[in-house]
């Protein structure tokens, strides 16, 4: 094993100093709590991915037909897209593979799923969550890739794997439990992993519920790509219980990155969002409240409907 290391790290090295970019670059938001113009809200999230031909769905929201409901209306086109990000193992960004599955039985649509080591870490996994057997899903033709560190999932498309938690964020919900075979541990999400995609202006982060923190995360990322800047950050960030010392704390670190824009989805909380804007000087333009439906070009920033 020790022999095979240097080999390994070369391996990832020469990987990420590739340095594919992607031209064009679009998210769409598929599920959030927030709708707008179209669409129904839920606790969840799901994002579709449209780096050039590339068409990765990043999770698939908490009720089994929101995924699936809201792309029809918003005319989304899930058919045929066979790479599905689950962020971490939570029922609000799992739930609804089986009916994409059902919808689109073509054995391509959603038929590998990647998922980061950890994710199958709690035995009891209620309604919602994958178990660690998930047969069914296996028989019918899908596939598990689990990422224990950053890797290449297509061109220009990164999974950061597990975020080491250098800060004590504790972007969670407190008091949940892991038995593990050292004794009871707090679930940190030990799982949770974000997506990065390098474009012809930086890079951009997707999360799900940024469990590991997203301080942590960026600067994680920021390892891996070094001499490459984070533009943009999209998706759930979990500040929602976060007190204002915190949200200021991150807001700084945001705007010391020089991150341009901010969508917070899913868990990041309103408020949060609005400090976050203003600590960082930022603006309604280019710091928002991600709502089903709302898209990040890379070309064209943030676009929205009425809520701003
Ligand atoms: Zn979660
Ligand atoms: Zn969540």
């Amino acid at each position: 094993m020790r022999k095979l290391l240097p080999f390994a790290v070369l391996a990832f090295f020469s990987t990420i100093a590739s340095a594919q970019e992607v031209a064009k670059f679009k998210i769409t938001i598929l599920s959030t709590m927030v709708t707008d113009l179209k669409g129904v809200g839920e606790w969840g999230f799901s994002a579709l991915v449209e780096a050039d031909s590339t068409r990765i769905l990043f999770d698939v929201g908490g009720r089994p037909n929101t995924v699936r409901d809201n792309a029809a209306e918003l005319k989304v086109n899930l058919s045929g897209i066979r790479q599905v990000v689950l962020s971490h193992n939570h029922s609000d960004h799992t739930t609804g593979l089986g009916a994409i599955r059902q919808q689109f039985p073509d054995g391509v649509t959603a038929s590998v799923l990647y998922i980061a080591a950890g994710f199958f870490v709690r035995t009891a996994a209620p309604a919602g969550m994958l178990k660690a057997d998930s047969s069914a899903y296996v028989s019918s033709g899908g596939r598990f890739v689990v990422i224990d560190r950053p890797q290449k999932i297509g061109p220009g498309i990164y999974l950061t794997g597990p975020v080491p938690r250098r800060y004590p964020e504790k972007n969670y919900v407190a008091g949940r439990t892991l038995i593990t075979p050292g004794g009871v541990v707090d679930d940190n999400v030990p799982e949770d992993m974000s997506m990065v995609v390098r474009t012809s202006r930086g890079l951009v982060v997707l999360t799900g519920c940024g469990h590991a923190g997203i301080v942590n995360t960026l600067e994680y990322i920021a390892q891996q790509f070094p001499g490459e800047k984070v533009v943009a950050v999209v998706g759930g960030m979990h500040l929602l219980e976060a007190k204002d010392e915190q949200l200021d704390w991150t807001a700084n670190k945001l705007k010391t990155m020089g991150i341009q824009y901010f969508l917070g989805a899913h868990c990041t909380g309103l408020n949060s969002v609005y400090r976050i804007r203003e600590v960082t000087g930022m603006t309604k333009e280019n710091c928002l409240v991600g709502t089903v439906g709302t898209t990040f070009d890379i070309d064209q920033g943030i676009k929205t409907g009425w809520l701003r």
